[in-house]
C-alpha cells in the first residue's frame, strides 16, 4: 500500500465482492438481488461501486432520486435502475434515462402517466410501492383498488415488481412487528395480481431482511449496507469486510503543558503534559462535531488516539501522548479498526449515516478491481 499523503477514502473492490457473494450464499440460486447505491453507494463512489456490482451479475441497482441514476447511466451502468423516491420534477428525465420509478401514491401515479403518455411510451417498466407499516412513502392496502383501476386503462405503463419495506428488520425484539409487516404485505400482493391479471415481482427484504426472514426473500432481495460490510450486528459483521476505510495523516505534532487548552472555546484542558496531533479533516469531511470531546477515537499505529476538543471543520485534533508516531505518520479514522459501526456507535448514531456523510472533499481511492 503507498503511503498516505493526504485524507482518501479508500475503496475495496474485493471486499464488495466478497460482501456480495457472503449476502447470495444466504439466498436461493433463483432469488434476484438488486444493490442499493444511493447516496453515492452509501458515502463510497456509486459508479466504481455499480461497475463492479454489474460485473458480479447484480440483477438491479436502486437509487433513492433521480440524478443518482442518471449519473449511473452517464457512468455506462446498462442494468435496471430503480428510483426509490422520485419526484414528478424529474419524470421526464426518468424516461429519458431509462430509469425506474417507485410509484408511491396516486398523485405520483397519475403524474407518471401524463407523462407516460405525453412521450408516447408503451410498457413503461414502473415499480408500485406499498407502505406495510415504516409509514414513510408507500400505497395503503385501500389504494389498491383505485391503482388497479387506473392501470388497468393505462397501455403507457407496466408494473414490473410490487414491493414494501421492513421498518425493524434488524431489531430482534420486533419480530412480531415484522412478521405482520410481510403478511400484510403477502395479503396486499396477492390482491394486485388478482385485480392486474398478471404478476409483477415481489419484494421486501433489505440486509438485515436477509439475514433475520430470509424465508420471505420472494423474487428479489434489496440490499444496501452488507454490501458495504455491515451488518447491524457483530455476527454478521463477522462475515463481511468493510469496504470503506478513511485514511488520513498526522500533520502536525504539539507538546503542551499543564492547563493548556486545545482547540475552539478551549474546550479540551490538558490535565498534564500531554502530545497532540492534527489532522487533516474535518467536520466539512463529515465527521461532525458529536466525535469530538472525547467520544470517539482513530487508529494510530494500532493503538487508539481520542479526539479530543471541539472538531473544526477542515481539522481534528487527538491524543498521542501514549503513542510513539511522527507527524507524516498514518491514520485510520475507520475501516477494519475502528470499524464505521464503532466509530459511529461512540456518538450514538450508525454506520449508514457516517459513510454516507463523508462528504465529497474527501479523495476517493479504488483498490482491488
Ligand atoms: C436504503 C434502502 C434499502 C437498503 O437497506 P439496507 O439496510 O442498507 O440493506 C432497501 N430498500 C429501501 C426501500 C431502501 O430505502
Amino acid at each position: 500500500m503507498p503511503k498516505v499523503t493526504e485524507t482518501v477514502l479508500e475503496i475495496d473492490l474485493d471486499s464488495l465482492a466478497h460482501n456480495y457473494n457472503f449476502l447470495r450464499s444466504k439466498l436461493n440460486p433463483t432469488t434476484k438481488f438488486m444493490a442499493v447505491v444511493k447516496a453515492f453507494a452509501y458515502g463510497s463512489e456509486a459508479p466504481a461501486t455499480a461497475i463492479k456490482l454489474e460485473k458480479l451479475g447484480v440483477d438491479y441497482l436502486a437509487v433513492a432520486y433521480a440524478n443518482e441514476g442518471i449519473a449511473l447511466r452517464n457512468g455506462g451502468i446498462k442494468t435496471p435502475i430503480l428510483v426509490l423516491h422520485p419526484l414528478a420534477a424529474n419524470f421526464a428525465s426518468i424516461i429519458d434515462y431509462g430509469l425506474e420509478p417507485s410509484i408511491y401514491s396516486i398523485k405520483i401515479l397519475l403524474e407518471f402517466l401524463e407523462v407516460a403518455n405525453s412521450m408516447n411510451q408503451k410498457d413503461y417498466p414502473i415499480h408500485l410501492k406499498f407502505n406495510t407499516g415504516l409509514n414513510r412513502l408507500g400505497f395503503g392496502e385501500n389504494d389498491l383498488e383505485l391503482v388497479s383501476d387506473h392501470l388497468l386503462k393505462a397501455t403507457d405503463v407496466r408494473v414490473v415488481s410490487a414491493f414494501s419495506h421492513l421498518a425493524a428488520s434488524e431489531d430482534k425484539s420486533e419480530r412480531a412487528f415484522t412478521l405482520d409487516q410481510i403478511a400484510i404485505y403477502e395479503t396486499i400482493f396477492h390482491k394486485l395480481g388478482g385485480n392486474l391479471g398478471y404478476v409483477p415481482m415481489k419484494h421486501i427484504l433489505n440486509t438485515s431482511g436477509i439475514i433475520n426472514y430470509p424465508e420471505a426473500q420472494f423474487n428479489m432481495v434489496r440490499s444496501g449496507i452488507g454490501l458495504y460490510g455491515y451488518g447491524n450486528e457483530p455476527s454478521v459483521d463477522a462475515h463481511l469486510k468493510p469496504m470503506a476505510t478513511l485514511k488520513t495523516l498526522i500533520s502536525q505534532l504539539h507538546r503542551i503543558g499543564t492547563h493548556e487548552s486545545v482547540g475552539y472555546n478551549r474546550a479540551y484542558l490538558s490535565d498534564k503534559p500531554r502530545v497532540t496531533a492534527t489532522l487533516p479533516l474535518g467536520h466539512a469531511d463529515g465527521i461532525g462535531r458529536h466525535y469530538g470531546n472525547g467520544n470517539t477515537f482513530v487508529s494510530i499505529n494500532g493503538q487508539k488516539a481520542p479526539i479530543i476538543g471541539n472538531v473544526c471543520m477542515d481539522m481534528i485534533m487527538v491524543d498521542v501522548t501514549e503513542i510513539d508516531c511522527q507527524e507524516g505518520d498514518e491514520v485510520i479514522v475507520f475501516g477494519h479498526h475502528p470499524t464505521a459501526e464503532e466509530f459511529a456507535f461512540t456518538a450514538q448514531t450508525i454506520s449508514y449515516e457516517l459513510l454516507s456523510g463523508i462528504s465529497q472533499r474527501v479523495k476517493r481511492v479504488i483498490i482491488g478491481k
